[in-house]
């Protein structure tokens, strides 16, 4: 059987990705494997300047990176347990595309997601990120479906 040495698991803090998580959690677990833990903030790229131009989108952004930061250290606290092995990245853009650079980046050999997402689109069979990732991907991709019933 293949043995996975970096996971990386995209995490948008909804439940469908915290159970995408535990997966994610028990295989680095199982293969002694490194977790790469990725939040990528999804920026309003059209409202900057353009709907509120007397906001600092410096401050605004700072403020943004901030609570993320604060959401990925409680999401850690509250899943971890005593697993140490693992990193958390937090960046800007369009989750599938930094999803797809990041696993580049770290070398991770799978990647772990949700089929849904915060989006909640439930009748279709993948959320867009989910789709777009497993379409685009060179790496082995791992969805995982959140049971109405869990
Ligand atoms: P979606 O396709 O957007 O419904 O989301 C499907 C899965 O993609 C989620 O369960 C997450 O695992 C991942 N995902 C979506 N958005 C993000 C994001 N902003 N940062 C990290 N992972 C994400």
């Amino acid at each position: 059987m293949k043995n996975f040495s970096t996971i990386l698991v995209a995490v948008d803090f909804s439940d469908s990705s915290d159970n995408a998580f535990q997966l994610a959690l028990s295989m680095a677990q199982k293969f002694t494997a490194h977790l790469v833990i990725l939040h990528v903030i999804n920026e309003p790229i059209d409202l900057r300047g353009f709907y509120v131009p007397h906001i600092s989108y410096e401050k605004l952004e700072e403020e943004i990176v901030e609570g993320a930061e604060k959401m990925m250290q409680s999401f850690c606290r509250l899943h971890l347990d005593d697993f140490s092995d693992f990193e958390t990245a937090i960046v800007p853009g369009m989750p599938y595309e930094q999803i797809l650079q990041q696993a580049d980046d770290s070398g991770a050999d799978l990647i772990v997601l949700g089929t849904h997402g915060r989006t909640g689109l439930d009748h279709v069979l993948f959320g867009s990120t989910a789709e777009k990732v497993v379409r685009k991907s060179k790496f082995p991709v791992l969805t995982v479906r959140l049971d109405e019933d869990d």
